[in-house]
């Protein structure tokens, strides 16, 4: 086709841009770094496509984002020589919303929030931000082995247009037409400052007018020493598309049989895929430098897939597709390697801020606890660094940290399992522990039905949930003095007759009726037996079917 066509964007992208359009946005300066980031990307993923395809970039090795101001006509271009987009490629992804961090923004929105102006620089809307500064955009492009060039426009006014256009090498130019009030974004020293200050970490030159402005290495192979907080949280906005700010920062070097470089954070704030069924990782792998996949198989166990970050390594084959990569026994030790990094230094922030890993734990602690089910060796480590809500007080406690306050003749972990944190706190079945101080532990994550399945004890003591079979009670000299009564004694009470009725009134909908020590203000509890299922673990399985 020759002519030019219109099209109208999907209706969540007009709704976005009626918003960021209408936005006194303070801190719109924001849309030089995502169009930079942009550019960025797209010259990581041509250099990728030339390893396999070496025609494809004549330069391959002067891959650079090139900025231009022109005061007159009133125009900021940002021009990169990555990999471009075709006419289906532009209808795909400046049409729709393809990113996952603005469908994040537009669900936030959803939901009801109402400082959307905040909400833009929390989120960041990727290429769209262009039109809080601009009245029109325009993006030449050509994609990397193909003839046809073609020529982007719009509004920003719910219609864009595409025809043919005119560009000779591949690659893309973003040129935004200001808005009047947006002059100052034409200026040279207010680019420069821009640019330091969010894109700096960008490993390819930007270059304003021949001149480049930022210091165009790779943040992960500089001295961890030299690194500030400020360029780590720009480089994990970045590369994690996040707009938090980490809360913890791991940059480390290993040497050796596969010698690799490590640049991981760990969230302050859920990311909005946490619970996606892909339960895919966000880590970025490099081959030397060189960029490879947004997440890669086998290089991040999946209960550790809220950490973002790079990992770099020259270890690693080159020459051969993802797929291939992902069997290589060298991306196994590298996993090996980041995960106990990653749990070692869970372990030291435990103690040493168990505030703030509470915090984390909030965050986080449901996704690492899946650790237990599929990491048998590294269990124990894992199980250490769990916390725990228990009926101690209102702290998240270790399991260590339980058992030592656990009673004379207590030899079972007792602990109670339910979708209601606040429920289950209030449950029944609490309430002879309570009454002899005996601790319970109560988890209402769903994983917790699944990994106790597979643990049965930590130092030496059993797990054992309080609605399920006999408990020995008895045998813990608690608080207060109990008496010899066993579970199952139901002597001199007149019990026997009750029970009796009790019985015959139920029939066959319940196994049998005993007393219990269990309660102490309420009449009854339901609980599974021994051999059974735990109560709550039939209720889930029920509700998925099974
Ligand atoms: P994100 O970068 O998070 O994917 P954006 O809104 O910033 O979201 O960009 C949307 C998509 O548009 C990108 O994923 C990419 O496919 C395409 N795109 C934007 N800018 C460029 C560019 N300079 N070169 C090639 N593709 C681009
Ligand atoms: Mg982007």
């Amino acid at each position: 086709t020759n002519a030019k066509e219109t099209f109208s964007f999907q209706t969540e992208v007009g709704q976005l841009l009626d918003i960021v359009a209408g936005s006194l946005y303070s801190n719109r300066e924001i849309f030089l770094r995502e169009l930079i980031s942009n550019a960025s990307d797209a010259c990581d993923k041509l250099r990728y496509e030339t390893l396999t395809n070496p025609s494809l970039a004549k330069n391959a090795d002067q891959f650079a984002v090139l900025l231009a101001a022109d005061e007159k006509a009133k125009t900021l271009s940002v021009s990169d020589n990555g990999i471009g987009m075709n006419h289906d490629d532009l209808l795909e992804t400046l049409g729709t919303i393809a990113r996952s961090g603005t469908g994040a923004f537009l669900e936030a929105l959803k939901e009801g929030e109402k400082g959307e102006v905040g909400l833009i620089g929390q989120f960041g809307v990727g290429f769209y931000s262009a039109f809080m500064v601009a009245d029109s955009v325009d993006v030449l492009t050509r994609k990397a082995g193909e003839e046809q060039s073609w020529l982007w426009a719009s509004d920003g006014k719910g219609q864009f247009a595409i025809e043919p256009g005119n560009r000779t090498e591949c690659g893309t130019t973003v040129i935004l037409h200001m808005k009047k009030d947006a002059k100052e974004f034409l200026e040279e020293a207010r680019i420069r400052h821009i640019v330091k200050t969010y894109s700096d970490h960008i490993s390819f030159p930007v270059l304003l007018d021949a001149e480049p402005l930022n210091s165009a290495s790779a943040i992960w192979t500089r001295n961890p020493k030299e690194v500030t907080d400020d360029q780590h949280t720009e480089f994990y906005h970045h590369t994690s598309h996040a707009f938090d700010k980490p809360w913890l920062t791991l940059h480390n070097r290993v040497e050796g049989m596969v010698s690799h470089t490590s640049l991981l954070y760990v969230p302050s704030s859920a990311p909005f895929d946490l619970y996606d069924a892909e339960r895919k990782s966000h880590v970025k792998l490099y081959v030397n430098r060189v960029f490879i996949s947004e997440n890669t198989k086998g290089l991040i166990p999946t209960y550790l897939r809220f950490l973002r970050g790079v990992v770099d390594s020259e270890d690693l084959s080159l020459n051969v597709s993802r797929e291939m990569l992902q069997s290589d026994p060298a991306l196994a030790k590298i996993k090996t390697a980041l995960t106990k990094k990653v749990i070692g230094a869970l372990k030291k922030k435990a103690q040493k801020a168990a505030d703030e890993y509470s915090t984390f734990w909030g965050n986080f602690g449901a996704v690492f606890k899946e650790g237990l089910i599929e990491d048998p060796s590294l269990r124990d480590r894992i199980l250490e660094v769990c916390r725990f809500s228990s009926t101690h007080n209102g702290e998240l406690t270790s399991l260590s940290d339980y058992v030592e306050r656990s009673k004379e003749g207590q030899d079972e972990i007792y602990y109670i399992t339910g979708e209601d944190a606040k429920k289950i706190a209030q449950s029944p079945h609490l309430e002879g522990f309570k009454a002899k101080g005996v601790e319970v532990l109560l988890l209402s994550d769903h994983v917790d039905e699944f990994w106790l399945q597979h643990i049965t004890e930590f130092e030496g003591k059993k797990f054992k949930s309080v609605t399920r079979g006999a408990t020995n009670l008895d045998k813990i000299s608690g608080d207060e003095n109990a008496d010899d009564d066993s579970d199952d004694d139901a002597s001199s009470m007149g019990l026997n007759e009750l029970i009796a009725a009790i019985k015959m009134e139920l029939g066959e909908a319940v196994k049998d009726v005993r007393p219990s020590k269990r309660l102490t203000d309420s009449p009854v509890c339901l609980i599974a037996d021994d051999g059974d299922m735990d109560v709550n673990l039939e209720r889930l399985l029920k509700q998925h079917g099974q």
